[in-house]
């Protein structure tokens, strides 16, 4: 069904029946395998079949190509409802899917027809590749190049910290088609890139959280594309087509963060009315309940922000700031809620028995993907000095 040509009412209801799908899927099948699989760094194989059956992959790709088309608000919801119990798993999704939206946001209709349909049923996963081990924030520091050899490319270079990096079949690369441009941006495009010779897996990267899921190095050495895998089919488009899918990344990860926030505090106080000192719960110690208002305060301040960015991204709106924002402000509540959650479990928050550890582990990753806080910052106060308040 098209989101877009449905009602409101009709939208609505679509996403309860999601969210009610997702609901009951996170409670049978993700949290009974949670703390298992994030402590072995096993990769969710049952997971992945059972994401591409709920149509996750397609989750916010249009009707037309086979996908859910899902308003970012109900994505949003969908993401952060997943993170509440494990954050891990949504990444499986979220990178393939940046993948995607930079295919229909940018791609030409013949390499749309080509690989949507194919990306929303799963089939063909992925995710993008644009950090390298000398470039990360500056991205326009990247030495991969691609040159041109006929109607083919021959790309060289290396990724980093790629996620999906090693379960994943097809990877929008970020490449120098032009090195020596000035300004070096202009020089830059992206290739739908799937693996093959010359377009290997280095390593598998071992990780504090964010486990089960892979991230890793990619080699590309002497590696041949046809010139149609070009996304948008002409050079120079790649650092705006990297950029533009990072505003709906960064929703992503402020719902992520929004979810951990919630599921954080979610796992405090029901601790916290369970353990007993001085005869009575530490939930009607005053220290500790300061705590699960503050926590409570920020979870729900974190949801507001993630849905203000979201609505604004479906309205066709401008939403740099507003996803800057919830970026910044869902992914240090997550950090500051896990860490609270710790002190309210007292010793056994280091326990590995304990789900909130992994909480701890997870949540400061929020702070570091899809341009750090404080690029976050600037980005925000570059909007404001722009656009005023
Ligand atoms: C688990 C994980 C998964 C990831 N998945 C992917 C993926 O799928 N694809 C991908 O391409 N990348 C991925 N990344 C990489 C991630 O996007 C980068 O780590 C991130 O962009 C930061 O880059 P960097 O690590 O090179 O840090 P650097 O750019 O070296 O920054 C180091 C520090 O300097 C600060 N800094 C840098 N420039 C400025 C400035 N101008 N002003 C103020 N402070 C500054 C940063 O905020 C940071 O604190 C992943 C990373 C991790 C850890």
């Amino acid at each position: 069904m098209d989101e877009g040509t449905m009602s409101r009412r009709e939208q609505d209801e679509l996403e309860e029946q999601i969210l009610d799908a997702v609901d009951r899927w996170v409670e049978r099948e993700v949290r009974p395998i949670a703390r298992e699989y994030d402590q072995a760094d096993r990769y969710p194989d049952a997971l992945v079949e059972q994401m591409k059956e709920l149509g996750l992959f397609g989750a916010t790709i249009h009707p037309r190509y086979g996908g859910l088309g899902l308003r970012a608000t109900t994505y949003a919801k969908l993401v952060a409802r997943i993170c509440e119990v494990w954050m891990a798993p949504t990444g499986i999704f979220n990178s393939h899917l940046i993948m995607a939206h930079c295919v229909e946001r940018a791609g030409t209709e013949e390499q749309r027809a080509h690989y949507l349909p194919r990306f929303a049923s799963g089939e063909l996963r992925g995710g993008i590749g644009l950090t390298e081990p000398n470039a990360g924030t500056d991205l326009q520091r990247i030495r991969t190049t691609a040159r041109r050899d006929g109607d083919h490319y021959v790309i060289n270079g290396s990724k980093t910290w790629i996620t999906n990096g090693i379960y994943g079949q097809c990877l929008a690369v970020l490449v120098k088609t032009d090195p020596d441009c000035d300004p070096p941006h202009k020089g830059m495009s992206m290739f739908l890139c799937e693996k093959g010779d010359g377009f290997t897996v280095g390593k598998k990267l071992h990780k504090l959280g964010y486990r089960a899921i892979d991230s890793a190095e990619l080699v590309i050495d002497d590696f041949r594309v046809h010139e149609r895998q070009l996304i948008g089919g002409v050079e120079g488009q790649g650092f705006q087509q990297a950029a533009g899918g990072l505003e709906l990344g960064r929703i992503n990860v402020a719902a992520r963060g929004a979810g951990m926030a919630r599921g954080a505090l979610a796992l405090a106080l029901d601790y916290a009315q369970q353990r007993e000192t001085f005869g009575k719960p530490i939930a009607h110690h005053q220290a500790i309940q300061l705590k699960l208002a503050d926590m409570s305060t920020r979870a729900e301040a974190a949801r507001l922000l993630v849905q203000d960015a979201a609505e604004r991204f479906d309205n066709g709106k401008r939403c740099d700031l507003e996803a800057g924002r919830a970026k910044l402000f869902a992914s240090e509540a997550a950090l500051h809620n896990a860490t609270e959650a710790m002190r309210v479990f007292g010793g056994y928050s280091y326990s590995t028995d304990y789900e909130i550890e992994r909480f701890f582990r997870d949540a400061p990753l929020m702070c570091i993907g899809e341009g750090t806080n404080e690029i976050q910052r600037i980005i925000i106060a570059r909007q404001l000095l722009e656009r005023g308040m």
